[in-house]
């Protein structure tokens, strides 16, 4: 099964610990293709100015992923975002933030994207998202994630997309932030009550949370030694656990408990490098020898 998949798609200024880069490539959308093209074929819907090298993509192209539906806009600017991380990698402040040609855009779907079996919408403005979803006939799995500026700007918004999906990835501190709860879990249930199936709560190097209504399942992180930059895990964690999920065709809770297991594997090679730069080179093969390690790190 194959992914459709929307979202931002970026040239990222990131400074860490490790250092700075500036005109990264990034974007929830181009980061999740990343990670879940090692296991579907994907297809990416977006849009970018004529300043974004056409050829970036062409390593995606070789994984099997349509990249006909970015549109580019020509004499327009590609959307741009900026931001400092703590020596704690899990805290960081976005300093900068221009839609550009995200901001006049109004995303059509093609007859056989409406048709998507399974669609992933990345963190992008929940108007966005709502015009998207509103253009899907009967998908088998709707997933999306958010990021904070959105919750705390068009919460209302944010809850139509909730009432029309059926697994939300969202990370900790912003699940307390919309929910108001203080327990990951009691903002999980919470989120569970305004619509999605499964809720995801990503936590960083510390894992991942999967909810039902009735089931609880935790996850470690892969360990990584050396976190370079941690940009576009989230995306990346979500491209790896939905790639699972439509290469197994199925939304059963063992291939999900597995799914997120797979995203945190996906999104530790991102992070071992700037951008995507590590996930590029990565092979599903490899991803299999992590998630071998980690069942034998895991089971006691
Ligand atoms: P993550 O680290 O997984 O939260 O994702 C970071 C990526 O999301 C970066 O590559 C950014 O370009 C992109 N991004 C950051 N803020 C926004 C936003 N407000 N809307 C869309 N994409 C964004």
């Amino acid at each position: 099964m194959s992914i459709v998949v929307f979202g931002s798609i970026a040239f990222d200024d990131v400074v860490t610990r490790h250092g700075t880069v500036l005109n990264a490539y990034g974007g929830s959308a181009l980061y999740f293709t990343a990670a879940a093209s090692l296991f579907v074929p994907v297809d990416m819907v977006g849009v970018v100015g004529d300043d974004f090298p056409p050829d970036e993509l062409d390593f995606l192209k070789k994984r099997g992923v349509t990249v006909d539906g970015v549109k580019v806009v020509e004499g327009g600017k590609t959307f741009r975002w900026a931001c400092e991380y703590e020596n704690d990698m899990n805290k960081r402040k976005t300093t900068r933030l221009e839609l550009n040609v995200f901001k006049d855009f109004n995303p059509i779907l093609s007859g056989s994207r409406r048709k998507a079996q399974y669609m992933f919408i990345g963190n992008i403005d929940p108007d966005l998202q709502l015009g998207v979803l509103e253009q899907l006939e009967s998908p088998e799995c709707i997933a999306a994630d958010t990021i904070e500026c959105y919750l705390k700007d068009k919460p209302d918004q944010f809850r139509e997309v909730l009432k029309r999906i059926d697994v939300l990835f969202i990370n900790d501190s912003e699940a307390r932030l919309f929910t108001g709860e203080h327990t990951i879990i009691s903002a999980a249930r919470a989120l569970l009550d305004c619509g999605p199936e499964y809720v995801i709560i990503k936590k960083g190097e510390h894992g991942s949370l999967l909810v039902s209504k009735d089931m609880f399942f935790t996850a470690p992180a892969y360990p990584v030694m050396d976190v370079v930059d941690p940009t576009g895990a989230g995306d990346s964690f979500a491209g790896g656990a939905m790639g699972y999920i439509a290469r197994m065709h199925s939304l059963d809770w063992q291939t999900l408990k597995t799914a997120v297991v797979y995203g945190g594997v996906a999104a530790s090679f991102l992070v071992e490098g700037f951008s995507y730069e590590k996930l590029k080179k990565v092979t599903l093969k490899d991803v299999e020898k992590r998630m071998s390690d980690f069942r034998s790190m895991t089971s006691y």
